[in-house]
């Protein structure tokens, strides 16, 4: 659950960024407009490949280990080799007994931690070992703080681990009196995807005008619409293909969604942002996001 604020108290308004999928620029004009309206708390919710910080070249301060499930390990020692933990394992984590293998043998790679296992062993001898499953990380940019995570390969706690990213930067506004939360999230519409649009204030959703864009846009926002969240688009790289825009044009006047911004394809942005997105070299093509920066601050849906 994000933490939510007492009735009389001022709360950040929390606004993610989002896409139905990658490439689509969503971390460039999420970079974009957090150098328009800082200071403000950065949130880098794609805790598979956070890359928002690379832009802004943040100072590290915390690092904190996130806790996943504990893995089965077995004492071979007490193991009497009943074979009962085999038969319960259903992801066919621990190898059958047999006189080459007399004991439980655990493939940590394939145990999910469900421990089923160590609870019904006969004889006690499996124990669940606390394992890693990432990092949250906070960190102090030219913008104002910054909080991301790493989760470790093959792990599937990104949800959770999402969900701890934006309650660390509430934390953060509130220490640094900071009104303003902006959540990059990540492509796709799974879990991570569903910890950061729960419970924001506003919905930014990029896509770009291609076949797969579009499908992937109209999947994301009947996901938003669960959440009762209707995002505001921008459509990026629009020069790519205007008959694939007025498609997404279409779909989001069908959903009462507003496109708030149109951006065309510009070559070598990511220079603009490795120099750390200094405004006043915007690239032409990127001055609409002016107008959407003016209203992030403002109640309601960002227009
Ligand atoms: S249930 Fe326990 S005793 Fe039986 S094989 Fe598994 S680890 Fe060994
Ligand atoms: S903890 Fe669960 S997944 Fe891991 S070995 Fe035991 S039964 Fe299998």
């Amino acid at each position: 659950m994000i933490a939510q604020p007492k009735p009389d108290e001022k709360r950040a308004r929390q606004i993610a960024v989002v896409s139905g999928k990658g490439g689509t620029g969503k971390t460039t004009i999420a970079a974009t407009l957090a150098a328009m309206v800082a200071p403000l708390v950065l949130a880098d919710a794609d805790v598979e490949a956070a890359n928002l910080g690379l832009v802004f070249g943040v100072k590290q301060t915390e690092a904190e280990a996130f806790p996943g499930l504990p893995l089965a390990v077995v004492d071979p020692a007490a193991c009497t080799g009943c074979g009962v933990c085999v038969e319960l394992c259903r992801f066919g984590a621990i190898a059958p007994i047999d006189l080459d293998n007399p004991v439980a043998d655990i493939d940590l790679l394939a145990c999910e931690g469900c421990g089923v296992c160590v609870d019904n062993c006969p004889v006690g001898a499996i124990a669940g070992v606390p394992a890693q499953a990432g990092v949250l990380f906070v960190g102090r940019s030219s913008l104002g703080p910054m909080v991301s995570a790493e989760l470790e390969p093959g792990q599937d706690l990104s949800g959770r681990l999402t969900t701890l990213v934006r309650q660390r930067a509430v934390k953060e506004a509130e220490g640094a009196g900071l009104d303003l939360i902006l959540i990059d999230g990540p492509p796709g519409t799974g879990c991570p995807t569903i910890a950061t649009i729960t419970g924001v204030d506003a919905l930014i959703a990029v896509a770009e005008p291609t076949a797969a864009g579009t499908a992937d846009l109209i999947r994301l926002m009947d996901l938003a619409g669960r959440f009762d969240l209707i995002p505001s688009v921008i459509i990026n790289k629009i020069d790519l293909s205007p008959q694939g825009a007025a498609v997404i044009e279409a779909a989001c006047a069908d959903r009462g969604a507003h496109v708030i911004a149109r951006i065309p394809f510009i070559e070598g942005v990511s220079r603009w942002l490795e120099d750390g997105a200094p405004l006043q070299r915007l690239p032409e093509a990127l001055q609409p996001l002016h107008a959407v920066a003016a209203g992030l601050r403002s109640e309601g849906p960002v227009t």
